[in-house]
């Protein structure tokens, strides 16, 4: 059969490269692996950065890629990056081009770059079933494989509400979709005045950028509420939480509630006593139903990705800076139309105040995955509970109706986080890729 490929991964991010790295390493050849993705194997959306200012969130050693050795990347800063500015009293918090580096590197190591295939294209659409799985891609290739990982990522954000161009060709360099590579920031002028749609890292990631090139307009930050997440302390913990048995989502809620200390979440001891609930999270919620699942994020999901998703103590100082300056400030709302004309931006919000800059950027996070929609409205997988992204077993299995899965589909990475927890950080993501190359192998 021509294009016929034994295991194809879709995505090219750090999802997929560990996932490279993982069946290598437990015997799977390389000349049975296809990646497919358009840029460099390791980089992905998060990691292929322009932006010198755009930094991990984390501390050098919880990005952990391999289990039986934590500190490999920490080792690997340490000999290979050179940045001084990355020392904190939290740790060090390095470059996310850097660490995108070290995960290219990882592939190198393990198989020289030409013999591993990688089809620079996006997969457009995937049918078929079980034996054959038949890939359309944008280069109008198309392939067939007997199994596919599903390594796609975050899907690049789109604008949130409606947009209204007044002047169409000359004005769109003021509406920043996709500021996550930071390659936006060359054409900003010192003097402009900058909305930020959206108040999370990437918020903070554009803060980092502005204030480290000495912005000198305004800064306007439209969120729901006037806050960010906290900064990063020298957390570690300390003891286990003991959990009761048979936890409700309410009881849940309240056993949390009970176990954090009332110091600030910015405080080593809060954040120690929320690391060591975290670990059990992950099992708890994939004891819930569907029904208790979203309930518990609608109510809960804000607070969790506030202080899930803490930021690196450069970026909050950058936002200490710019507000001793009287350069930032929050205006609350939702946005619920952007007007862009030649002269300017205006967001109008539900609430009806109008923020008026010279730029806009979209700083309100991932957008849907086209290709698990084409999944799911062809009956090839199901929604998972959240709606985010598609329902998985817990090996991963892509599931195609409720109680059945695919024996030759899978899929890893932060669409995953529906069905199985808390899976959007690096180091949850490579624990997947090596239970998931555990059971291919
Ligand atoms: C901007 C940003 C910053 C982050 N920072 C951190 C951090 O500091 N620390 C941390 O622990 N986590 C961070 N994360 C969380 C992140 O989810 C993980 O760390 C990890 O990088 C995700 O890897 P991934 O490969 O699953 O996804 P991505 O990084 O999103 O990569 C997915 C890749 O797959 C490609 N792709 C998508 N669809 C297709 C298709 N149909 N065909 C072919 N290719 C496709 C995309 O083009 C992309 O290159 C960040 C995430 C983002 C978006």
């Amino acid at each position: 059969m021509p294009n016929l490929k034994e295991l194809v991964i879709i995505g090219d991010g750090f999802a997929a490269a560990v996932m490279v790295v993982h069946l290598l390493q437990r015997g799977i050849s390389r000349s049975s692996i296809t990646v497919i993705g358009p840029g460099d194997l390791g980089k992905g959306n998060a990691y292929n950065c322009a932006s010198l200012f755009f930094r991990l969130n984390v501390r050098e050693d919880l990005p952990i890629v391999f289990s039986e050795d934590p500190l490999h990347f920490a080792r690997w800063a340490e000999q290979n990056i050179n940045d001084p500015q990355a020392k904190t009293e939290a740790g060090y918090f390095y470059r996310r081009q850097d660490f995108g580096r070290y995960v290219c590197e990882l592939i190198t190591q393990e198989c020289e770059s030409d013999q591993l295939e990688q089809i620079k294209a996006k997969v457009l659409n995937l049918t078929g079933a079980e034996n054959n799985w038949h890939l359309e891609l944008d280069n109008q290739s198309t392939l067939i494989a007997k199994k596919v990982i599903i390594a796609a990522g975050n899907p690049s954000p789109n604008w949130p509400c409606k947009v209204t161009l007044q002047q169409p060709t000359s004005v769109t360099p003021r509406l920043i979709e996709n500021p996550w590579t930071g390659h936006f920031l060359e054409s900003i002028d010192a003097q402009e005045n900058i909305i930020l749609l959206g108040g999370g890292l990437t918020a903070l990631d554009a803060i980092n950028a502005l204030e480290g090139r000495k912005h000198q307009g305004m800064v306007y930050v439209i969120a729901p509420r006037a806050l960010f997440p906290p900064e990063q302390a020298p957390w570690q913990k300390q003891g286990q939480p003991s959990w009761p048995q048979n936890v409700s989502p309410a009881r849940l809620i309240r056993f949390m509630r009970n176990y954090l200390p009332s110091a600030p979440t910015n405080s080593a001891e809060w954040q120690s006593a929320w690391e060591e609930l975290r670990p059990n999270l992950n099992a708890l919620w994939q004891q819930f139903s569907p029904h208790q699942k979203k309930s518990l994020f609608k109510r809960l999901g804000w607070l969790w990705s506030l202080y899930r998703f803490r930021a690196s103590p450069q970026t909050i100082a950058a936002y200490q800076r710019l507000k001793e300056k009287n350069q930032i400030q929050f205006v609350m709302g939702r946005a619920k139309e952007i007007k862009c004309s030649e002269m300017n931006v205006t967001a109008l919000l539900g609430n009806g105040i109008e923020v008026e800059g010279d730029r806009i950027l979209n700083c309100t996070g991932v957008a849907s995955d086209q290709l698990l929609q084409q999944l799911i409205e062809v009956g090839l997988a199901i929604p998972d509970p959240l709606g985010h992204a598609i329902a998985v077993d817990k090996n991963f299995r892509v599931m195609h109706l409720s109680g059945e899965h695919w024996n030759s589909l899978w899929m890893i990475g932060p669409g995953t986080m529906g069905s199985l927890g808390d899976v959007i950080a690096a180091s949850a993501i490579a624990k997947q890729a090596e239970q998931l190359a555990i059971q291919l192998s």
